[in-house]
Formats: structure tokens, C-alpha cells, sequence
């Protein structure tokens, strides 16, 4: 960290602020120039969040600037490499290929999932998704078929070879999830519930974590501290829309988050255009502009019929869009050197 002493600041001044740094348990280091005087605190800054705060309401002191991120084992400082998650042979985020996540927002029967991920499968997709535990505005919309959705999922998974990601709502379903999905979600409402968080780096199995619609990259990142610090380093991020002034799409796709994430986090990140735009012809063009932005994967909804989808109809894609989608998306993904 480093204080950055007021001009006007007096050698006493300057004195109590080193005081405090070594009392902080950091060394210091005091550069003098011409017109200011700077005192650099050296330690490890991350486990001590009050130190600026402390060292900030010192008489004499302009401002105090921390070096490194908050966030230490997401960070790219402390892990160069970037990270492969790896979800079984041949499905791993974070490499050259890009990972195609596809199905329906909500798994509804049998008919409805198996004719999905026999369709994606033949698309091209790697991974089935589809909610059995549905985060929903409405106390009174559908809220999932809970454990028989798993079953489903884990049946077409059995058919098809895709692995599956599915959401997980509560703590004291994580258990069950894990059973049955090879990937389990962490959606935007409960990206900042660090409980469910903590639960989900306690177990094995990958997470996708996808970013608060009111969250910022850091806090995305900082969720993703969480998992990581109970010890489930396979974290796949992702960014879904966040909340803006527009009204013209459902969410505002903010792309500016993969080269973010990639600049200051070594783990891999995913993009989502169904939630992203809220409409299916908004889902192929922003899907291109994920790849084209260096996304390392994409999620996105399909079903048979959209107009009866129990959720997201209106930005499902039917089987013959994604198809088309899928073989647009390769070109894009070989542009930017990236296989799909
Ligand atoms: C979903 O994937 O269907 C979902 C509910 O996503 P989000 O948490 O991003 O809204
Ligand atoms: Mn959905």
C-alpha cells in the first residue's frame, strides 16, 4: 500500500504515519521528492481491510493507494497461468476450445429435455443446462421439478455423453445437486450469498458463477474468492447482463467483463446472450461478439417450443436457430484463434 503524504504535511506528521505502519505489523518505506513525500506500507495488505481505513484518517495524509487486488487466490498477480477447468475428458473451460452450454432454462418433462439435449448434442454443444431448482421473481411461477429434474438432466446426460450444469439454490441442496450435475450454477441472485458460496467450495465439483445483475467485476470476482478459499479451485465466471438505465433488452450484456476478468483473474470466463439480451434475435449477434471478445465459453437457452417454455421463452432459441447459431459461431471462433 502506499500513503501519500498532504505537501503541507510536517515531519511529525510523517513520523506518526510510520509509527502506525509498523504498529499495522508492515514495514515502511519513505520516498521524498520534490513536492511530496510518499510512505509505502509493505506486507500483505489483503488480510488487514481496516489498514487504509486506520492509516487514511492520519492527520497529514492525502490519500492511501492499495497495490494489490482484494482478491488473492482469483488474481492474476499471484496465479500468472491462466486456469483449465477441467469438467470430464474432452470438457475443459479455459483452453483454445470454446464450450457450448445449451438447453432449456427450465427442465419441464422428459419429452421436453431428452428432444433438447439430443439436439444440442447434434449441434455441436458440450454441455447440457437446464434449472431443476429455479430462482424465480414470482412465488407463484414454476419453481422446478426439483430432484426429478436432476434425474431427468442425469438420464439425458446418459444418452447423450454431455456433462450437465445446473443451478443450485440453497446450501442444503448442494449435496444433491452434486450427485447428479457434472457443473452446479450459481445464479445472479445468489452470486453474493456468501453462505452458499462457501458450501459449493466445500465440495468438488466445478462452478459456474455467474455475475449479480447489480454486481460489479470486482465483486464477481471477489464471490469467486469465496469457493476458491474453501478450497475448490475449479471456478468458471460468467457474465450474464447486468442491470443498466436501457430498457430496450432485459439485462445490458456487459462484454467489457471478459477482457476485465482475463486481465486481472487467471480463471476462465463465460458469456450468456439469452439472459443478456431477452430476446432470441439479439442471442446470435451477441453471442458472436462474446467470442469475438475472447469468452471461453457460452450458455445458452433452447427449447422445442419456446412460445411454451414455463421460463425465458422469449429468449429461447428454437433447435433449428441454434443449429445456424452454432455454425456461424465457428468462423468467429477461428478469427480469433479459438477452436469450437
Ligand atoms: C438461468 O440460467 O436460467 C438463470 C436463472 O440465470 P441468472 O441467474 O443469470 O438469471
Ligand atoms: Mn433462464
Amino acid at each position: 500500500m502506499i500513503v501519500v503524504m498532504d505537501h503541507k504535511a510536517s515531519k511529525k506528521q510523517e513520523k506518526d504515519v510510520i509509527a502506525e505502519i509498523r504498529r499495522l505489523g508492515f514495514k515502511d518505506h519513505a520516498i521524498h521528492g520534490v513536492e511530496k513525500t510518499v510512505i509505502g506500507a509493505v506486507g500483505d495488505e489483503r488480510q488487514k481491510s481496516q489498514v487504509k481505513e486506520a492509516l487514511e484518517t492520519l492527520a497529514g495524509v492525502e490519500q492511501v493507494i492499495p497495490i494489490l487486488k482484494p482478491f488473492k487466490l482469483a488474481s492474476r498477480e499471484v496465479h500468472k497461468k491462466s486456469s483449465i477447468i477441467k469438467v470430464k475428458p474432452g470438457v475443459e473451460f479455459g483452453g483454445k476450445k470454446i464450450m457450448m452450454m445449451a438447453g432449456p432454462c427450465s427442465v419441464e418433462n422428459e419429452e421436453q429435455l431428452m428432444k433438447t439435449a439430443r439436439a444440442v448434442k447434434k449441434a455441436g454443444a458440450h454441455i447440457l443446462r437446464g434449472g431443476a431448482y429455479k430462482p424465480r421473481t414470482s412465488p407463484y411461477s414454476f419453481q422446478g421439478m426439483e430432484e426429478e429434474g436432476l434425474k431427468l438432466l442425469a438420464k439425458a446426460s446418459k444418452e447423450t455423453g454431455l456433462a450437465v450444469v445446473t443451478e443450485v439454490l440453497n446450501e442444503k441442496e448442494v449435496d444433491i445437486v452434486a450427485e447428479y450435475a457434472d457443473i452446479l450454477q450459481i445464479g445472479a441472485r445468489n452470486s453474493q450469498n456468501f453462505g452458499l458460496l462457501k458450501a459449493v467450495g466445500r465440495q468438488k465439483r466445478p462452478v459456474l458463477l455467474k455475475r449479480a445483475m447489480s454486481g460489479t467485476i470486482k465483486e464477481l470476482l471477489m464471490s469467486a474468492e469465496y469457493i476458491l478459499d474453501q478450497g475448490n479451485p475449479n471456478v468458471i465466471l460468467c457474465e450474464r447482463g447486468i442491470r443498466t438505465y436501457e430498457t430496450a433488452t432485459r439485462f445490458t450484456l456487459d462484454l467489457n467483463a471478459v477482457p476485465v476478468v482475463h486481465r486481472d483473474s487467471h480463471l476462465p470466463i463465460v458469456v450468456d446472450p439469452s439472459h443478456g439480451t431477452g430476446f432470441i434475435e439479439l442471442v446470435a449477434p451477441m453471442a458472436k461478439a462474446g467470442i469475438a471478445a475472447g469468452c471461453d465459453g457460452l450458455i445458452i437457452e433452447v427449447h422445442p417450443k419456446p412460445h411454451e417454455a414455463f421460463s425465458d421463452g422469449p429468449q429461447s432459441c428454437t433447435f433449428p436457430v441454434f443449429n445456424k447459431l452454432m455454425k456461424e459461431l465457428r468462423p468467429v471462433a477461428k478469427a480469433v484463434g479459438r477452436i469450437l
